[in-house]
């Protein structure tokens, strides 16, 4: 991959609607090409698409590696996102039924850089997709709600899947409860007591590795 891709790809990120600070992005990217690079070709997926923003970044890499990474959402949005709440969005409102809907959000981030054959949508429950998807896991990215049973049911149904030597990688993992809710620390914390091992931080991303 030319390093123009490269640049075009962050450029993309950084523009993109979304929660991914850009040195978070930019770890995301770091350690998915190490990821990549212990794996060609391996199989990664993503907890929490929204409108693509931390896929472009993480799929920046999948791509100079050759894996696949799945970008998994309901796209109806986090307790968070909704009307009333700090991170809410009018114009990702579906005018038809009044729900939020991000997926064509998602779709033109994704198409837009040209991402369609390396990041893959699944749409649906994480716990229901979860149960039915055995595809061992090189990477995976929890991001998705940040309520205590949804952060770890997320955390349950799906970090038996990485492999070993893969990733886990968790967002919005905040030490001190004035920065942030608790559930993303809590499961960084039982992913520690489990088998595995601090790697990096980043801002609030933590990246684990399983022994
Ligand atoms: N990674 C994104 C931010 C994700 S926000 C970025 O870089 O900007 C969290 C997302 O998790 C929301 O889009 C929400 O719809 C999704 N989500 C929350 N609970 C979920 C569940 N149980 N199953 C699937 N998706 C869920
Ligand atoms: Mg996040």
């Amino acid at each position: 991959m030319t390093s123009s891709r490269r640049e075009q790809l962050f450029a993309l990120a950084d523009n993109a609607k979304g929660f991914m600070p850009q040195p978070e992005g930019l770890a995301l990217f770091e350690h998915g090409l190490a990821a990549g690079q212990r794996h060609p070709a391996g199989t990664w997926l993503e907890i929490g698409s929204w409108c693509g923003k931390s896929a472009l970044y993480l799929g920046a890499a999948a791509e100079e590696m050759s894996c696949v990474l799945y970008s998994l959402d309901h796209h109806h949005g986090s307790e968070e996102n909704q009307a009333g709440w700090e991170h809410f969005d009018a114009s990702l409102v579906d005018p038809v039924d009044g729900r939020l809907n991000t997926l064509p959000t998602w779709q033109r981030t994704v198409a837009n850089a040209e991402l369609e054959s390396t990041v893959i949508g699944l749409v649906g429950f994480s716990t229901v997709v979860a149960t039915h998807f055995s595809q061992p896991l090189d990477l995976l990215f929890i991001d998705g709600g940040h309520g205590h049973d949804v952060a770890w049911a997320d955390y349950q149904h799906w970090s038996p899947k990485v492999v070993a030597g893969g990733l886990l990688l968790i967002h919005d993992v905040f030490e001190d409860p004035h920065d942030g809710g608790r559930p993303p620390y809590e499961i960084y914390l039982a992913a520690r007591e489990s088998d595995f091992r601090d790697v990096a931080a980043k801002g609030s991303l933590r990246v684990l590795e399983r022994r």
